[in-house]
């Protein structure tokens, strides 16, 4: 019997298959020769659990849906501050193959779209085109969690018909943005474009973001956790081409499409997914892709700026006997739980006589450095007012001061 989680999957793709509107991309000629009704999807929790149904396992061309992950790459290579400088984080709100560059500066605005990915592909480290395409590679490999071989055809009929992003590369090469040869950036980006995945690799790919860059199935760290934050934010701004405004308010997940017809999105800290449907809309993402996100976002609550309801107290109770306070706290005590308790402490400290505060910090998951710093402010305090404050259990966190 399949979960209840792989069931919705199956349930989802079934509602979705009788739509086949939209057309498969063919301006690279190769990509017309998909199976335009393949349709599949995958979820991957932060735990590493997969679930996935319908054509999850076809191979695709991942183009478009590559681009995040070479600008993570870049990032990791050459930090936030140098990479700017070659391409901004802006979303352009323009087709993916527009002639887009900022008039001040020459700069590609839009790292996601083709010039500012082009030139974020020239930005990956490498001694030639042979070792920055290995170094692309293993990191896609290592986002996914399985080698990624190139669809040949693909990446040949690209190159054979890719003289707009040559055109492209040429422009920012005037304005003195790429960092080496067109010819050689356009292939390593040809090749890059033709890496062939599957909506699971995608949805691994996507929780590795969601899971601050360690892949939640192999459990290797592949970028720094600040990178994912940037990454993950250019993909909210950015990564549905002209869309990608609409995509925000409708579905409101970070994102990333392909003329391929793949999508990858990722819920920060919950899990990543990954679609795959290769007829396209006009602004070239997938029809049913989007729609099976759109309904994912809906049915399962997963719009990111869904005010959470009924945020769980860190204080699990609290009893006061003979002066002192006893507390227990439970979860994690980041800055908001730290607030919560702080107030808590200090309605008590002024309403009562106490000489003695003992929490109970069995079920601390963990303490964060803003959490702590509230906290141990609050404890001085408290001492400074005669009121002795200690653990009453392990002190789960280095970051407490506690006696
Ligand atoms: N390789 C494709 C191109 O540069 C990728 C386009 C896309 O997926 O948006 O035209």
């Amino acid at each position: 019997m399949d979960d209840p989680v792989t069931t919705a999957l199956t349930n989802l793709l079934h509602r979705l298959s009788p739509n086949h509107t939209g057309t498969v991309a063919d301006y690279i000629p190769e990509l017309a020769s998909v199976d335009p009704n393949s349709l599949g999807a995958a979820m991957v929790s932060l735990h590493g659990d997969i679930y996935h149904a319908g054509d999850s396992e076809t191979e695709f061309t991942i183009q478009s849906v590559s681009k995040p992950f070479v600008y993570a790459l870049a990032l990791s290579d050459l930090g936030l501050a140098a990479v700017t400088r070659h391409v901004g984080f802006e979303p352009s709100g323009e087709p993916f193959n527009a002639i887009s560059l900022e008039p001040d500066t020459g700069r590609p605005a839009n790292p996601l779209i083709n010039a500012g990915a082009i030139v974020t592909t020239a930005l990956v480290a490498g001694a030639d085109r042979a070792e920055k395409f290995a170094r692309i590679q293993a990191t896609l490999f290592a986002f996914a969690g399985r080698e990624l071989g190139v669809d040949e055809a693909v990446y040949a009929s690209e190159s054979a018909t890719g003289d707009r992003n040559r055109a492209l590369a040429y422009l920012t090469l005037s304005q003195g943005v790429l960092a080496g040869p067109v010819e050689e950036v356009t292939d390593t980006y040809f090749r890059q474009c033709a890496l062939r995945v599957t909506a699971i690799d995608l949805a691994v790919m996507a929780a590795t973001l969601a899971n601050g860059g360690v892949n939640p199935v192999t459990k290797r760290s592949v970028i720094d956790a600040e990178i994912a934050r940037i990454t993950l934010s250019v993909m909210s701004t950015c990564g549905m081409y002209d869309a990608s405004g609409e995509w925000m308010v409708q579905v409101g997940l970070p994102a990333k499409s392909g003329v391929g017809g793949g999508i990858v999105s990722a819920l920060p800290g919950e899990f990543g997914i990954g679609v795959f449907s290769p007829r396209l809309d006009a602004g070239g993402n997938s029809v049913r892709g989007k729609a099976a996100l759109h309904e994912m976002s809906q049915r399962f609550g997963l719009h990111v700026f869904t005010a959470p309801t009924g945020h769980r107290s860190p204080i699990a109770a609290s009893d006061l006997h003979d002066e002192v306070l006893n507390v227990q706290l439970q979860g994690e005590v980041d800055f908001i739980s730290a607030e919560r308790i702080v107030r808590h402490l200090q309605e008590m400290a002024a309403t009562y006589p106490l000489s003695r505060i003992d929490l109970d910090l069995t079920h601390v998951t963990t303490v964060q450095a803003a959490g702590s710093e509230l906290l141990t402010a609050t404890f001085t305090d408290l001492r400074s007012r005669d009121i002795a404050v200690r653990a009453i259990s392990p002190d789960p966190s280095p970051l407490l001061e506690l006696g």
